[in-house]
């Protein structure tokens, strides 16, 4: 089996497995087995701090990004929210629910905003206190937004800006002082990391403008803003990531792959057609002169044991009639055509260049498999 869906979720990297067996105390507890854990909570944090130049007390660990969107979107104070349609559904569903007014910028079809539709609907809402949020790398079409040039302009207009970094922590640079980011959101899961830890940073000044403290009350850990025992091995493993996660290959794989996928007849590549305005390893495509719609295309490549993925993984477990394309190529207008037959691959860095080889035959195979039905 080669598992090409590394977007959805990682295999957990076998060198963390010795931590997560590790008998850790509650940091909360008096003794010294307490104190012990308390050390490795704060040494954990102050590394993953590092990791995007943020302080020590701005880092709130959460169970990963869906809790951390969802935090934001309740806990902050604002009255318009500024977001991008093509936002992962752990963003999207908490906006709907909280935020009392939305507005949704416009995307290209390569998934990038307009940063000069941005700057003029905070000179038309100058008045309101305004939270943005878009996401840093996009899960399924793989488009990474500017995030220094959205912070400028959010900071001059004195907005909030928060970002979705679940696809892109510790694969592309973050420095939330010099992007100018307010809120972030990541998950260890991404990066061979344990699943359902991740962490919230919240800048000192995002912090006073809490209406709330956050979605878990009734402890006061993680700076009384999210209350529950720590996950303590989950958060060491996933703070050990930082020295051991080597992105370069990532990009090394992706090359490989996108040479021979421009080879096959009929097969087009969705969002950033400069790469280097892409995460690593995420390639949204479509085999236009091929029959298979996107589920079809899916499972086809799982019968020749490559697993690849439609759409996101959190919106696929939804009955056969409601499927229709992505909502994100929706977004980018893409045409029916593209999007209705669009499949994401995604790769990790413990994929082999064989396994990338077999992917593409096997793609090559099915495209011609449409050559025999004309
Ligand atoms: N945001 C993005 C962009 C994602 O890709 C994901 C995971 N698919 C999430 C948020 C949610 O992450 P988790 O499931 O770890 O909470």
């Amino acid at each position: 089996m080669i598992y090409c869906d590394n977007a959805a979720t990682t295999s957990l990297d076998p060198r963390l497995l010795e931590l997560l067996a590790q008998d850790y105390a509650n940091p909360s507890s008096l003794h010294s087995a307490g104190r012990k854990a308390k050390a490795a909570l704060e040494g954990a944090r102050e590394k993953i701090a590092g990791t995007i130049n943020a302080e020590i007390e701005e880092i709130i660990f959460t169970s990963g990004a869906t809790e951390s969107n969802n935090t934001v979107l309740a806990a902050l104070n604002y009255d318009l929210l500024i977001t991008s349609p093509s936002e992962h559904s752990s963003l999207l569903e908490p906006a709907k629910a909280h935020a009392h007014e939305i507005i949704w910028l416009n995307l290209d079809q390569e998934g990038f905003i307009n940063h000069n539709e941005l700057e003029s609907l905070f000179q038309k809402h100058a008045t309101k206190k305004i939270l943005v949020s878009i996401m840093h790398g996009n899960n399924e079409i793989a488009t990474v937004q500017d995030l220094a040039r959205i912070g400028a302009l959010c900071k001059k207009h004195n907005a909030l800006f928060h970002t979705d970094a679940a696809q892109t922590w510790l694969k592309l640079p973050i420095d939330v002082r010099a992007m100018n980011i307010d809120a972030l959101s990541a998950s260890a899961h991404k990066v061979h990391g344990p699943r359902g830890i991740g962490f919230l940073y919240l800048s000192k000044s995002a912090q006073e403008r809490l209406h709330n403290n956050g979605l878990m009350l009734g402890g006061g850990q993680e700076h009384g803003l999210r209350a529950g025992t720590e996950n303590l091995a989950s958060i060491v493993a996933m703070a050990e990531l930082t020295k051991i996660y080597n992105p370069e290959k990532l990009r090394e794989l992706e090359t490989q792959l996108i040479e021979e996928l421009r080879k096959i007849p009929g097969l087009v590549i969705n969002g950033p057609l400069d790469r280097s305005r892409a995460v690593p390893g995420i390639i949204n495509l479509a085999l236009t002169q091929a029959p298979w719609l996107s589920e079809q295309l899916v499972l086809q490549m799982d019968l020749k044991g490559v697993c690849i993925s439609s759409g996101s993984a959190c919106s696929s477990n939804k009955a056969a009639t409601e499927i229709q394309s992505s909502y994100v190529l929706r977004a980018c207008r893409l045409p029916d055509e593209i999007a209705s037959k669009s499949v994401r691959i995604s790769l990790s860095i413990m994929n082999t260049i064989k396994e990338i080889q077999n992917t593409i035959n096997a793609l090559k195979e099915l495209s011609h498999i449409q050559l025999a039905v004309k």
